[in-house]
């Protein structure tokens, strides 16, 4: 080796100690790992026009506490080596608990979907810690608002990862005017009863198609909130605010009173026609629940078999086995129960057992790159295998492509729902949609 490339090769050696010894005293460097922490990131990123992303292992505590200690500076390195492999070779800064973060270049903030994307896929598979295998679940944020202070910013992608951490989905972007709507927020919830009586709020109906008969055999209702001045509002927003404060119930009955009239109007013709609406967890154990859907049911004359409520599998799982009961006491007045973004949650065989769903619905996380990934393909495969087995139906949802539905029909999945079958629409829409897709036009 010549001896030039032998003393850059040492000063490069000596250059890394000192800046890893200044980096040490000014508390820049994680304990365990000897990593640039998050600190070393506030003070290089201060001035940064740089993307910011943040990776949170939601797993990381249970994942450490199973290793011996000595592994636990391992684990890191896989984390950050992946990382690194999908990051273009990004400088990874470690934060406490599964907390990862690195700038990438302004230009290439476009595509970090694809760089995100990928990442996810390499973490589908465990790493190997002393020879454990180890599942870590990640998520990304994404900050792409420079101009604010690094630290905001931090936060920013840190909400941002929670988020698509809550809606199941691999990464988000942190969106700058939800700042603004922080402020909107509190007094939203001030007109939403208001929104409510005066039809504001409104509920959108989106086909189902039962891929062996290719027929539509459903609809899933979602609630929509129109504001005159502020346009539509997102719904998870509004929904997520009335829940923290104690405002759902009127909201639900809202929603489960026109689905059900709705439901029972399409199944006058002779037509069967399933009607699915979203529960809230606060409700499930609720006292008034269970009366409320019977008198609803009662009220517009719709068999119970036709409603389907959804919960999803977070909340499903997180019940207590009083709340188990309650889903019980609902499938003992004959309506079917659908565990919504199956695969989000870490459902147990023995929990699905004693569930008494009649439906998984797959989240649409999953069914997004069918086609493309092969991990969905086997998790979609196995949930349609399992849920056949404890004799439940599978819905795939989020289907936005025919080759993802032709797919599914060949998995055989049973029934689907997304924007290739239909978007959510108001009832009108949905009575002109059936006639266009009822049988005999088919024909
Ligand atoms: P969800 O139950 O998972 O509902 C499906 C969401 O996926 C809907 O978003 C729908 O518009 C969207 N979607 C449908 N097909 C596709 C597709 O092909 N591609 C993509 N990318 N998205 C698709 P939406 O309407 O914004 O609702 C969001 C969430 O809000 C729902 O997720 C549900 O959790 C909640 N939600 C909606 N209505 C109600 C309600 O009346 N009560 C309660 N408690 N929650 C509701
Ligand atoms: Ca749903
Ligand atoms: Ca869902």
């Amino acid at each position: 080796m010549p001896a030039t490339v032998l003393m850059l090769g040492s000063m490069g050696h000596l250059a890394w100690r000192l800046h890893r010894q200044r980096f040490d005293e000014r508390g820049m460097v994680n304990e365990v790992s000897g990593h640039p922490n998050l600190n070393a990131l506030r003070a290089e990123g201060v001035e940064t026009q740089d993307g910011l992303i943040a990776a949170r292992i939601h797993n990381y505590a249970e994942a450490a506490t199973a290793l011996p200690a000595a592994a636990e500076k391992e684990l890191v390195e896989q984390i950050i080596l992946r990382l690194s492999l999908g990051n273009g070779g990004c400088k990874v800064y470690q934060g406490d608990e599964g907390i990862f973060m690195w700038l990438v270049p302004a230009g290439s903030v476009g595509n970090v979907g694809d760089q995100l994307a990928g990442l996810s896929a390499i973490f589908r598979s465990p790493a190997n810690v002393s020879g454990r295998l180890i599942d870590l679940g990640i998520a990304f944020g994404v900050d792409a608002d420079p101009g604010r202070s690094i630290q905001s910013r931090m936060s920013s992608a840190l909400l941002a990862c929670q988020e698509a951490q809550n809606a199941g989905e691999h990464w988000r972007v942190y969106d700058p005017t939800k700042l603004e709507a922080t402020e909107w927020r509190v007094t939203m919830l001030g007109e939403l009863d208001a929104a409510i009586d005066n039809g504001e709020v409104w509920v959108a109906f989106q086909p189902k198609l039962d891929l062996l008969s290719g027929e539509i055999c459903g609809a899933e209702a979602l609630v929509r909130w129109t504001h005159p001045e502020k346009g539509p509002i997102n719904p998870e927003e509004f929904i997520t605010a009335a829940e923290r404060h104690d405002r759902i119930e009127k909201l639900t009955e809202h929603v489960l009173n026109r689905a059900v009239q709705v439901a029972a109007s399409l199944n006058k013709g002779g037509r069967k026609f399933d009607m699915a609406v979203n529960l809230s967890p606060r409700l499930i154990g609720h006292a008034n629940l269970k009366p409320m859907v019977v008198q609803t049911l009662r009220r517009h004359g719709l068999p119970a078999e036709r409603l389907i409520l959804e919960i999803t599998e977070t909340a499903a799982m997180s019940s207590a086995e009083s709340a188990m009961q309650e889903l019980r006491d609902l499938r003992g007045i004959g309506l079917q129960l659908s565990i919504d973004d199956y695969g989000t949650g870490f459902s147990t065989l023995d929990y699905l057992k004693r569930c008494p769903a009649t439906e998984l619905k797959i989240d649409r996380s999953f069914v997004r790159m069918l086609v493309s990934s092969r991990s969905d393909r086997i998790m979609v495969n196995s949930t349609i295998e399992l849920a056949h087995s404890l004799g439940e139906e599978v819905v795939a949802e989020g289907v936005e492509d025919n080759e993802t539905l032709q797919l599914l029909g060949q998995m055989g999945c049973d029934k689907a729902q997304g924007y290739l079958i239909g978007r959510p629409m108001p009832y009108e829409a949905l009575v002109d949609y059936l006639a266009d897709h009822s049988p005999a036009k088919a024909a």
